[in-house]
C-alpha cells in the first residue's frame, strides 16, 4: 500500500502518507509539511519510490521517511540530539531537525565528499537557518563508527543497511534511546534498537526493507 502514495505536489505525498496509515503523528505531518522533498531530489520527488542521487546512493522512498520518523517520534522531541547516519541528498537530516526544533541538534554523517556537499547544497537553498544557526551540521567520515565527538544522541537514524548490529553506534546513544537501522545483506529488516534508562538494550524486527549497504567509500563508489 505504501507504494501508492505518490502525488504531484509535496502536500499531496504528505496527505497519501497519512492515509495510508504510515504515520498518525501530527509532528511528523508537520516536519514532512515544512519539508519540501522537491528541493531535495531533481525529477519525480513525489514519487513513492527511492531515486538515484549520484555516487551509488538512493534517497530513500517518502514512506520509509515516513516510518523513520513514526517510529523515532519520542526520541524527536524539542531539544533532544540526534545522528542521521548516511544522509544522502540531506533530505530526512532537514525533517528530523525540524522535528527537535530551535533547541535541538542533528548531526548528518556521510562518507563521500560529494554526497556531504549535495546535502549542505540543499539544506543551504532550502532553509539556511538550519546551518548558520548549527542545527544541522555535515560531518564527513564512516558513519559505522558512529561520531563520538557529539555523542551521546537521543536516537539514530541509518540510512543504509549494517551488515550486523554496530556495537559502536548503540554506546553513542542514551539510556533512554532508540536507533532505526536496517540490518541485512541478502534479506534485510529494518530494527529497533532501544536502550531504556538503565542502560538495557532491546532489539525489535520492524519490516523487511531493500537499501543501499553501509559500506566502505571506495566499494560504493565501485557499485560493488
Ligand atoms: N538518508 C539519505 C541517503 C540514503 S542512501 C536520503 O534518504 O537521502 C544511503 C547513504 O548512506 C548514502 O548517501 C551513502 O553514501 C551513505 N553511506 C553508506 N555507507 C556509509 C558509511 N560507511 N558511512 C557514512 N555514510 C555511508
Amino acid at each position: 500500500m505504501a507504494w501508492f502514495c505518490s502525488a504531484n505536489t509535496n502536500h499531496g505525498l504528505v496527505n497519501n502518507l497519512k492515509k495510508a496509515g504510515i504515520f498518525q503523528s501530527e509532528r511528523v505531518e508537520k516536519a514532512m509539511e515544512a519539508i519540501d522533498r522537491g528541493k531535495y531530489v531533481k525529477y519525480d520527488p513525489y514519487r513513492d519510490s527511492p531515486q538515484q542521487i549520484g555516487y551509488g546512493a538512493t534517497i530513500s522512498a517518502p514512506h520509509m521517511h515516513a516510518h523513520a520518523l513514526e517510529n523515532l517520534a519520542p526520541f524527536l522531541l524539542p531539544g533532544m540530539k540526534v545522528l542521521d547516519v548516511g544522509c544522502g541528498s540531506g533530505y530526512l537530516t532537514a525533517c528530523l531537525a525540524e522535528m527537535v526544533g530551535s533547541e535541538g541538534k542533528v548531526v548528518g554523517v556521510d562518507h563521500i565528499p560529494q554526497l556531504v556537499k549535495l546535502a549542505t547544497d540543499n539544506v543551504k537553498n532550502d532553509r539556511p537557518e538550519l546551518l548558520e544557526s548549527q542545527r544541522v551540521v555535515f560531518i564527513l567520515g564512516d558513519g559505522r563508527k558512529g561520531y563520538p565527538e557529539e555523542a551521546p544522541y537521543d536516537c539514530i537514524h541509518v540510512g543504509a543497511a549494517a551488515e550486523k548490529m554496530p556495537q559502536d553506534l548503540i554506546d553513542q546513544l542514551k539510556s533512554p534511546g532508540r536507533i532505526f537501522i536496517p540490518v541485512g545483506s541478502n534479506s534485510q529488516y529494518i530494527y529497533q534498537i532501544d536502550k531504556d534508562s538503565d542502560g538495557n538494550v532491546t532489539k525489535k524486527s520492524l519490516m523487511g526493507v531493500m537499501y543501499v549497504p553501509l559500506t566502505d567509500a571506495q566499494k560504493q563508489l565501485r557499485g560493488e
